[in-house]
Parts: C-alpha cells; sequence; structure tokens
C-alpha cells in the first residue's frame, strides 16, 4: 500500500466516525517557541486549551512535521526523519479514552481488503502510564494480549505541555519486527526491534508547578477532557510495506536511488554508505518541503536548519565520491515522489529548485576554500600531542572561510579527530567584543563638522512639537 493510501485511510476511518477533515497546516509553526511544527496537535493548541472554539469537537488530519532534534538519529535509525507526516484524531471535550482505545485498535486490525491497515493482533504491543488502570482495562476489553502490554511511569507516558495547563497519561503502541531484528521482552527492551508507531495522549488534568517531566502537581480532573494522538506515517508506511526503514519507503526511495545513478555506488552492501544514501534522501525532502513553506537558507533560525540540511547532502554525496552538482539531480525526484500528495509542489518548484541550486553552488565554492585547510588543520591534530583541532584553525575556517563551526565538527570527527571548541568560542567571543569597540569608536568619531554651517542658523533651541501637534499628520 502506496504512503498516500495509507494517510487516505486513515482520514476515511475518522471521517466515518464523525470527525471532520483539515488540511496539513504549514510547517512555519504558529508557535512562536518552536520553529517548525513539530506534531499533529501543534495547530490545534488553542482548542486544546479551550481557547478558541474548534471547526468541529472531532477533527482528523495528516500533519507535516520537521524535528530537527532527531537529525543525529537520521539514516543510522530505522525510524527518525527530519521532516515527517503525523496522522492524528483528536477529541476537544467530546469523546475521550474508551472510543480513542477502540478506534485505533480497530482501523490497525481490521483487514485491509475492509478498509483498514491488517497488522496483526499478536505483533503489537502497548504501554500504559502506571496509574492509569482504566487504559488498561480498556485495551483487554478490545481483546488485547495482557502479556503484550508494558507499565511506564511519567518519564516515558504522562504528557504536559512543559508549563501549568492540560496534561494526561498517555498509551503508545508498538508493532514488533521479529526476533532477527533483536531482544525479546517488548518495548522495554529493544527499541530496534519493537517500533513505536502511534501515541494516543488522554488530556484529563489540569497540571500546574510543572518543574520536570516527573515533577509536577496535579490539580485536578479537567472539565473538558481532549484526546490527542499521533501516528507516524513514514513508520506505518515502512512497517506495512515490508521495507527496512522509513527511507526504503515510495516517498523517499526514489532519490536513494537517484544517489545511486549518481555515485556508482550500490545501496545495501555497505552500512556506512548506506547511512549517508538515507541522510540524503532524508534531508532532500526535508529541504523541498521547508523550502515549499516559504523558508529560504540563512545564518538564522528556519534559513539556518534548512542551510544545514542542504549542507549535509552536499557533503553526504562528496562522501559517496560526488564531486559535481548533485541537486538539479536529486531534488526534481524527490518533488516527483511527493507531488502526487502534495500537488501545490508542481508549481512552487521552479522557485524553490532555484534558491536550493544557488545555495549549493554558493556551499561548494565555501567547501573548496576551506576543505583544504581543515584537513592540513586535522593532519596537525593527528601528528601532535593531542589529537584535536585547535580552536584558532577553527576559528580561522569560520573568519576567512565561511565554515560554520558545526561544519567543522562534523568533518573533524569524521576523520576521527576532535575540536577545541571552548577556544573556539573563547575567540568568537574576542571578536564580538573587538567589533562592538569598533563600532562605538566609529559613532564617537563621526565628522559632524557638516552641521556646523546649519548650527549657526539656529537662534534658538528649536521646541519638538511631534508628540503634541498632530495638525500636520496626514490620516
Ligand atoms: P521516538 O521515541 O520513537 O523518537 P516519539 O516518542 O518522539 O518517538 P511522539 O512525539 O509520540 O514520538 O510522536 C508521535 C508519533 O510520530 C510516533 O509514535 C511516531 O510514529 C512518529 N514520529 C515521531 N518522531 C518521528 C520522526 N522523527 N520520524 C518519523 N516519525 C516520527
Amino acid at each position: 500500500m502506496r504512503t498516500s493510501e495509507i494517510a487516505q485511510r486513515f482520514l476515511n476511518y475518522f471521517e466515518r466516525q464523525g470527525h471532520l477533515v483539515v488540511p496539513s497546516a504549514s510547517l512555519i509553526s504558529p508557535n512562536p517557541t518552536t520553529l517548525f511544527t513539530i506534531a499533529g496537535m501543534v495547530p490545534f493548541i488553542p482548542y486544546l486549551l479551550g481557547e478558541q472554539t474548534p471547526p468541529s469537537r472531532r477533527v482528523t488530519s495528516n500533519q507535516k512535521c520537521v524535528r530537527t532534534l532527531d537529525i543525529e538519529e537520521v539514516g543510522k535509525t530505522t525510524r527518525h526523519g527530519t521532516f515527517f507526516q503525523m496522522l492524528g484524531n483528536f477529541s476537544f471535550g467530546d469523546y475521550f479514552k474508551a472510543e480513542a482505545i477502540h478506534y485505533a485498535w480497530e482501523l490497525l486490525t481490521t483487514p485491509q481488503d475492509q478498509g483498514g491497515y491488517g497488522f496483526d493482533p499478536e505483533k503489537l504491543w502497548v504501554t500504559t502510564y502506571t496509574d492509569d488502570e482504566e487504559a488498561r482495562a480498556l485495551w483487554r476489553n478490545e481483546g488485547f494480549d495482557p502479556e503484550h502490554m508494558q507499565i511506564f511511569g511519567m518519564e516515558d507516558n504522562f504528557w504536559t505541555t512543559g508549563g501549568p495547563g492540560p496534561g494526561g497519561p498517555c498509551s503508545e503502541i508498538y508493532v514488533d519486527r521479529g526476533p532477527e531484528y533483536g531482544k525479546d521482552g517488548g518495548p522495554a527492551a529493544d527499541e530496534n526491534r519493537f517500533i513505536e508507531i502511534w501515541d494516543l495522549v488522554f488530556e484529563n488534568y489540569q497540571v500546574d508547578n510543572v518543574k520536570s517531566k516527573t515533577d509536577l502537581h496535579i490539580v485536578g480532573e479537567l472539565e473538558h477532557k481532549n484526546i490527542d494522538t499521533g501516528a507516524g506515517l513514514e513508520r506505518l508506511a515502512y512497517l506495512m510495506q515490508g521495507k527496512q526503514n522509513i527511507y526504503e519507503t515510495d516517498e523517499v526511495y526514489p532519490v536513494i536511488e537517484a544517489a545511486e545513478r549518481l555515485s556508482g555506488i550500490a545501496y545495501g552492501h555497505d552500512e556506512e554508505s548506506d547511512v549517508r544514501f538515507r541522510v540524503v534522501a532524508d534531508h532532500v525532502r526535508s529541504a523541498l518541503m521547508i523550502m515549499s513553506d516559504g523558508v529560504r537558507p540563512s545564518n538564522v533560525g528556519r534559513g539556518y536548519v534548512l542551510r544545514r540540511l542542504l549542507r549535509r547532502t552536499v557533503r553526504s554525496m562528496r562522501m559517496l565520491g560526488v564531486t559535481d552538482p548533485v541537486m538539479p539531480s536529486l531534488l526534481p525526484v524527490s518533488k516527483d515522489a511527493m507531488a502526487p500528495s502534495y500537488p501545490e509542489l508542481n508549481h512552487l518548484f521552479e522557485d524553490v529548485s532555484q534558491a536550493a541550486y544557488g545555495e549549493e553552488d554558493a556551499f561548494r565554492r565555501t567547501l573548496e576554500k576551506g576543505t583544504t585547510i581543515l584537513d592540513v588543520a586535522v593532519d596537525k591534530a593527528k601528528h601532535g600531542t593531542s589529537p584535536v583541532v585547535s580552536g584558532q584553525d577553527a576559528f580561522t575556517l569560520h573568519d576567512t572561510y565561511g565554515f560554520p563551526i558545526e561544519l567543522t565538527l562534523e568533518m573533524a570527527a569524521e576523520q576521527g579527530v576532535k575540536v577545541d571548541e571552548h577556544k573556539f568560542r573563547e575567540l568568537m567571543g574576542e571578536q564580538k567584543s573587538r567589533a562592538r569597540a569598533d563600532a562605538l569608536k566609529k559613532r564617537h568619531n563621526v565628522d559632524l563638522s557638516v552641521y556646523d554651517d546649519f548650527r549657526k542658523t539656529l537662534q534658538a533651541p528649536i521646541a519638538f512639537l511631534g508628540y503634541t501637534d498632530f495638525s500636520s499628520r496626514s490620516r
């Protein structure tokens, strides 16, 4: 089943259960504390908090998400993308735990020819929160094998916004990939064999005094209890398509194939190269989706995240032996794989691709200048007393060659060498102070004599009327 069909089935199922299908919001988070939309619930926060009236008390969506927190996991685990799609069903003060559990169980286990996902119930596991006996009873009522239930504490199975507000226990659903993928013993024993696919959050408490994930005060029951769930579309797809990881699913794999053609290296033979192929496929897609929502490469915020994704792609392809430009070959492939689900990509592509290709050209120039310098610094570190690239060398790379410190750290690490980051930061600090002092000096040294003639014409001090005299203001 194609990824787009898996998504459609989810939305159709919940539409049949009386949910309003809401289109994905932008990746640019409406929430000022995060750069990107990181979960399906983000656009619905005002409804969950009871601050706004929702268009329906039951909604379902397939939300585009970006999580840069997971960037280091990409390509190494089977299940982490920087971009992914989160399917969700939400109840704002409408149905609660019993229905949420029933819906999830029914959709997952109904055979595929009857509109469900057709998971073998014997392969499913759930976790529940320590005090949530009610959830365990509800799972058992659905026919869930009690041997496949595990109990976790607040750290893992209790959700809050991180501050005062709604909170509550959650129940996570996992799929067992089989003994060939790891240890027996459920999600507690092996998170590579047991893959988390869906998290059901039961928001029934008002909490405050949230000092940490486990140190908080439960004030009491919420008047309107909410349901907030998130299922990873790519994770469902890889398990249902019988693939080994999310990067091999139909919306991502074509980029790996394109990278194979460019590099002349076959995917699936060498773990180190395979990680690079997967990073490339993930990052190209994330960059495409982020740019389609209007972000362009820059040195700050979202633009910087995007820049990093594009640069990591270019570098990963270099490590696969490709020094020619890669984006013109990879980006259109990702666009074609994603356009059936996101048709707007077709008309946005001209603009998006020009920005991506321009960024790659600029980065290739930076790389060409800086790589030789870095290689010399790494060589010096390897043969010196301690295997560390000096802070001064990292600073010169930054200051003269435009090499961001993250790049120096990553490239040095690839050669088994650390960087004296502390000294680097110290030198950066000194540079900033110098720049500030220069700016001050300039301000004080400004030649004001040009105003002298004007000043001589003034007989008396001028009264400033700007705050009181509105007569000359235009409307
Ligand atoms: P994990 O512990 O496996 O990283 P999580 O606990 O961070 O997952 P949630 O925040 O509960 O995940 O997100 C809900 C669902 O979204 C998860 O069950 C998973 O299916 C999916 N998901 C979360 N992060 C990612 C990601 N980086 N890539 C792909 N899918 C993801």
